[in-house]
């Protein structure tokens, strides 16, 4: 998926979770969620995380260790010892990212080391793709309006 579309989703993903109760709004929580919906293509050389971190990108396979489940629970491990909202938030973050990956062709690989692949028939910056963020930003604007 495009970066932008993650971030709509990331957005989304936020607003709900806040208007439901699950986390606090606060400006530390948006900033994690956006933050950890981008980190996973830090993998990805081309992607706009991977271009300002290109030494990832080198070494590890794109839709590999980083698009998977691993990184998230160590990350939210190691964030709960500070603050369990802010692991969920990161969790929802990082999750949110994998979710919309999972339904591209490349897929996700969810379960590293293992080979098997969750995967769809969005292709990113199909026009599917450029509708589902064009969505999640109508959303986001009734949600805030709500
Ligand atoms: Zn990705």
């Amino acid at each position: 998926m495009l970066f932008r579309t993650h971030i709509a989703f990331a957005v989304f993903v936020y607003i709900l979770a806040f208007k439901t109760g699950i986390i606090h709004h606060s400006f530390l929580s948006l900033m994690l969620i956006l933050v950890s919906a981008i980190i996973p293509d830090m993998d990805a050389v081309n992607s706009f995380t991977g271009r300002r971190l290109p030494a990832i990108g080198r070494f590890l396979a794109h839709r590999g260790i980083f698009h998977s489940l691993l990184l998230p629970i160590v990350a939210v491990t190691l964030i709960s010892t500070l603050s369990v909202e802010l692991g969920l938030v990161f969790f929802l973050g990082y999750t949110s990212h994998l979710l919309l990956d999972s339904l591209t062709p490349s897929g996700v690989r969810l379960f590293y080391p293992l080979k098997f692949r969750i995967k769809g028939r969005l292709a990113t910056g199909s026009l599917q793709d450029k509708l589902i963020f064009w969505l999640f930003v109508a959303l986001n604007c009734v949600g805030v309006a709500l």
